[in-house]
């Protein structure tokens, strides 16, 4: 599949754009219910600020020592920050209040970080658990067998909220091969929402990136991480 459309950023920014709203038309969902987040790792300062002027609003960074001072130069973009790689316990400190969004909660231990951290500084830090989805050994997040119980324990935490899910499903070159674990993450959040945790939403489901966010936003993605169909190929 063609990744990349466009010759210039503004191009794919367009294209990528246009996808995610044919993809919900497609899937029956109103217009907006797909936000796109521009993932930006490796990617220059001066070509996230060509994003964000070709429409681009929120951008996710997956290290913190590479997103804050990013966040640092770009202060005066409205952009909104997410953050979607694994966090580190000891710099959960140094994130608190930064990020619109965590979407890499990944242990329980984690969330209780954070919910502390977040709770000194007197931020309530909205966050999406993250799911392992094929149950890979390389790969971080809860097993899905266990996110229900360890939601309901997580909810209990004060200074976080939880939002939703996010998964990463194994690599492949077929987008079509990502839609059951897509389909599946929708049903554990659904599973969830049923118990009706005042603190616990599942409004959002991060799933998605440059090349099955099409098949995501048809499985219920209300979040898509695209990064190389809007920059390019990531060389390091
Ligand atoms: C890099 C990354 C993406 C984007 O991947 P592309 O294939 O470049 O679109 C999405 N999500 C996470 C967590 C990532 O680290």
């Amino acid at each position: 599949m063609e990744l990349l459309i466009g010759e210039t950023i503004a191009e794919r920014v367009q294209s990528v754009l246009s996808k995610i709203r044919s993809a919900e038309e497609r899937a029956g969902r109103s217009g907006g219910s797909v936000r796109l987040v521009a993932v930006t790792k490796t990617v220059s300062v001066d070509h996230m600020t060509e994003g964000l002027q070709a429409g681009l609003t929120i951008l996710g960074e997956n290290r913190v020592q590479e997103a804050l001072p990013k966040r640092a130069a770009l202060t005066e973009a409205p952009v909104r920050w997410h953050f979607i790689g694994h966090l580190q316990r000891r710099k959960v400190r140094s994130v608190i209040g930064l990020f619109e969004m965590i979407h890499s909660v990944d242990t329980v231990d984690l969330a209780q970080e954070i919910d502390r951290r977040a709770g000194e500084s007197g931020h309530r830090q909205s966050v999406l658990i993250e799911v392992n989805m094929g149950n890979e050994p390389t790969k971080a997040g809860f097993h899905p067998e266990d996110v229900v119980r360890s939601v309901l324990s997580m909810a209990e935490l004060p200074h976080i909220g939880i939002k939703g899910l996010m998964t990463i499903p194994p690599q492949t070159d077929n987008p079509d091969s990502s839609r059951p674990y897509f389909r599946k993450l929708n049903e554990l959040a659904r599973e969830i929402a049923a118990f009706k945790i005042p603190s616990v939403r599942m409004d959002e489901l991060s799933m998605g990136m440059s090349n099955d966010y099409e098949v995501a936003i048809e499985e219920g993605a209300t979040l898509v991480r695209v990064g190389t169909a809007l920059f390019g190929a990531r060389h390091v």
